[in-house]
């Protein structure tokens, strides 16, 4: 995951760039800033990489999917469908946007299950968000196939997966919309910021009005004179960030090259423990590898190989009880809990019901998650993979 492993003279030079410039806002102030935008340029070099006819970058991971919410004109009375093994900034912003949150299974590649994705598509079924979860890819040409069918267009959530490709097309190409995070611990960094990718013109300019005010950027007229088809809010990327993104996305194929050898090399050493399998990825050369994803063949045996790997300092993350990214732990979810006095967002105008949210809703998901467990990649790890392959082997033997 981590571009902040290599944040180096690059990024000082971008940074700098900037504040010589004196200009920290995206748009406007032409003659200050030398005729410079980096945000600007980080966006076409985004969608240059990921091949997008459009780029928006955003101040979040979690703004971009509440913009991307808000172009495609989802709100109250709208459901949206996602799955239950996510950050909970995917289901938080559906909420926020006034929809209802709707989940589905996972299945072995640890993303949403088509299957149980076509149970759960009703007539108020109004987006669907399939996320890349841990660096790998959802297999997202079924989930197109679902959702192509119904007429429902797909976000597709790869704050996990930048850089991903299925079949050489980047991950975020695939649905209408697909959103990034670069937040401090993802694959390339700007601090705080996000991007929104999208191919459809329409949809593009109702993004990129949203997320600036409503602001419809005509090139002719000052920024004060500028015009507004509906409201919006502020989800504006800053000069400091866009500089930053410059730095980093020019890093991403060298951390792609790195991440992929240090997990090559921690697969080959739990290859050799009976029992192992590995999370499913529909492509593997286009897995950004920010992650190593495993099953044991039980709850019991995944608990006793990961406390026999904490023993050897080299415990693996386990999901199933991580209260950020599974739904099972989501208890402001499953109890409503909100800040608001009216219940809103889980209780709608008028003390209206909601959906409920039972904490047994994903059995599916369950009987994966309690079996998976994770090592986490980064760039630089030779000292972190021999006391890892150590572990592993001693590990094995109290299967
Ligand atoms: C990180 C993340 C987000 C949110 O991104 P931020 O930039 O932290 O707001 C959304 N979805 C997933 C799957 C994430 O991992």
């Amino acid at each position: 995951m981590p571009g902040f492993e290599l944040l180096g003279e690059e990024e000082k030079q971008q940074i700098l760039d900037v504040l010589s410039r004196g200009v920290l806002f995206r748009y406007e102030f032409d003659r200050e800033r030398g005729g410079v935008y980096k945000t600007a340029e980080f966006e076409d070099a985004f969608a240059q990489r990921t091949g997008a006819k459009y780029a928006l970058a955003v101040s979040s991971g979690t703004a971009a999917l509440k913009v991307a919410l808000a172009a495609l004109g989802i709100g109250p009375g709208d459901e949206v469908i996602t799955q239950g093994f996510t950050f909970v900034a995917t289901w938080e912003t559906i909420l926020d946007s006034g929809a209802t949150p709707v989940f589905v299974e996972i299945d072995d590649t640890l993303c949403m299950d088509p299957e149980d994705l076509k149970k759960k598509i009703t007539p108020r079924t109004k987006a669907i968000i399939p996320v890349h979860m841990l660096g790998g890819m959802a297999d997202i040409s079924p989930i197109m196939t679902v959702a192509g069918e119904a007429g429902i267009p797909v976000i597709e959530d790869t704050a996990q997966a930048c850089g991903g490709t299925l079949n050489g097309k980047a991950l975020g190409t695939f649905g209408t919309f697909g959103t990034f995070s670069f937040d401090s611990v993802k694959t390339i960094t700007t601090g705080e910021g996000g991007m929104v990718i999208t191919d459809d013109e329409a949809f593009y300019f109702n993004a990129s009005e949203y997320h600036d005010h409503g602001h419809d950027h005509d090139p002719t007229v000052g920024r004060g004179l500028e015009k507004r088809r509906f409201f919006g809010m502020n989800y504006r990327m800053m000069e400091l960030q866009g500089a930053m993104g410059l730095a980093q996305l020019n890093k991403l194929d060298e951390i792609l090259t790195r991440q992929r050898a240090n997990k090559a090399a921690l697969r080959q050493a739990l290859e050799t423990v009976p029992g192992v399998a590995f999370r499913r990825l529909p492509d593997p050369s286009g897995d950004t590898a920010t992650f190593l994803s495993f099953f044991l063949p039980s709850e019991e045996q995944a608990g006793t190989f990961n406390t026999a790997m904490a023993e050897h300092n080299a415990g693996c993350i386990y999901f199933f009880e991580n209260s950020w990214h599974y739904y099972r732990k989501w208890e402001h979810l499953i109890e409503k809990k909100t800040v608001t006095q009216s219940g809103w967002p889980f209780i709608g105008a008028h003390g209206s019901e909601r959906l409920e949210y039972p904490q047994d809703a994903l059995p599916n998901s369950d009987a994966i998650m309690c079996r998976t467990l994770v090592i986490p990649i980064s760039n630089f790890m030779d000292e972190e993979i021999a006391k890892i392959k150590k572990a592993v082997k001693k590990a094995a033997k109290v299967l």
